[in-house]
């Protein structure tokens, strides 16, 4: 039987492009969503497509539907090889002072703590077939954006929990992969968020003046180097596919770049087989 692997947050956008890119590579391609009625544009795409695709309900931050389509995945093919954490919601407000905890907490559940408990639930299955976690990091991960402090700070706590988790997970021979876009276009994320410009500065109260030159200079800049969510589930295939894919990999020039400000070793190479190193057992005459 052909590798199964399970994607979250498919109605749209990256999720779905990944789940046409997986079926079109002949991967049984299970494609979760908060609510399968919202399935109809995945459906279309697969058709034309002539790929099979099997959807099924996931949301996230519910632990429940989490352990029910994880079990029934397993019972149905027997097997589950690799986990796409790709869900994620905007969760755009002007800035933390003018939102409240609770908006601040919706963005964390779905952001991170969505990616621990669908990880969490597919490692058993994931050790048995030594497969892949493949999760949709963000450049914002990287370097935090300004007006973005619930996003970015949710972004950069996974990227905290998947370079911790990943040595541990090499050593039950799961492979542990970040794809890191810059910015994606042709997606719904912005539209999903429900903000305009107008609203946001309405929201934004002191922080207007400082919000509105940074508004125009996204304007006048555009987002540069911006790609489709295509070219993103290519990276992911690739991820997914092939022989030995780094802790994260950059999906494009621009973001490679980008995170190079902050990053000596972008591929977390160098940082893997450091804390790799540490767990693995010393040679019998053993320095180490
Ligand atoms: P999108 O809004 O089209 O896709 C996100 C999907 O997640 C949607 O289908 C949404 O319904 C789903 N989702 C939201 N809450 C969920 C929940 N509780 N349970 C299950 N599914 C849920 O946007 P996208 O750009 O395709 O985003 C996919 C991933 O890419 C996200 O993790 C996002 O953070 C990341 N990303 C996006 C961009 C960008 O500019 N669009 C850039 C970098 C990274």
């Amino acid at each position: 039987t052909e590798p199964v692997v399970l994607i979250t947050g498919c109605s749209s956008g990256i999720g779905l492009r990944t789940a046409l890119a997986t079926a079109g590579a002949g991967l049984t391609t299970v494609a979760t969503m908060r609510d399968p009625d919202r399935s109809a544009g995945l459906r279309e795409a697969a058709a034309e497509a002539g790929v099979e695709i099997d959807v099924r309900r996931l949301d996230v931050t519910d632990e429940t539907s989490v352990a029910d389509c994880v079990g029934a995945v397993v019972s149905a093919y027997g097997r589950l090889d690799a986990l796409v954490n790709n869900a994620g919601i905007a969760n755009t407000f002007p800035t933390v002072e003018m939102t409240d905890m609770a908006t601040f907490r919706a963005g964390i559940e779905v952001n991170f703590l969505g990616v621990v408990a669908v990880t969490r639930a597919a490692l058993p299955h994931l050790r048995a077939a030594r497969g892949r976690v493949v999760t949709i990091g963000s450049s914002r991960g990287l370097i935090a954006q300004p007006f973005n402090e619930g996003y970015s700070a949710a972004k950069f706590a996974v990227e905290g929990f998947m370079e911790s988790l990943a040595p541990v997970a090499a050593g039950v021979g799961v492979t542990v992969t970040m794809v890191e876009p810059g910015p994606v276009l042709e997606t719904a994320f912005a539209a999903n968020a429900g903000v305009t410009r107008a609203s946001l500065l309405a929201d934004a109260g002191p922080y207007a003046p400082v919000l509105e030159p940074y508004l125009d200079w996204v304007v006048r800049t555009g987002w540069p180097g911006a790609q489709t969510a295509t070219e993103v589930a290519e990276v992911v295939l690739r991820a997914l596919t092939e022989p030995d894919p780094p802790l994260r990999i950059p999906t494009g020039d621009w973001v490679r770049e980008y995170a190079g400000r902050k990053f000596v070793d972008p591929e977390g190479r160098e940082i893997l087989a450091l804390t790799r190193s540490w767990l693995a057992r010393p040679e019998p005459d053993g320095a180490a």
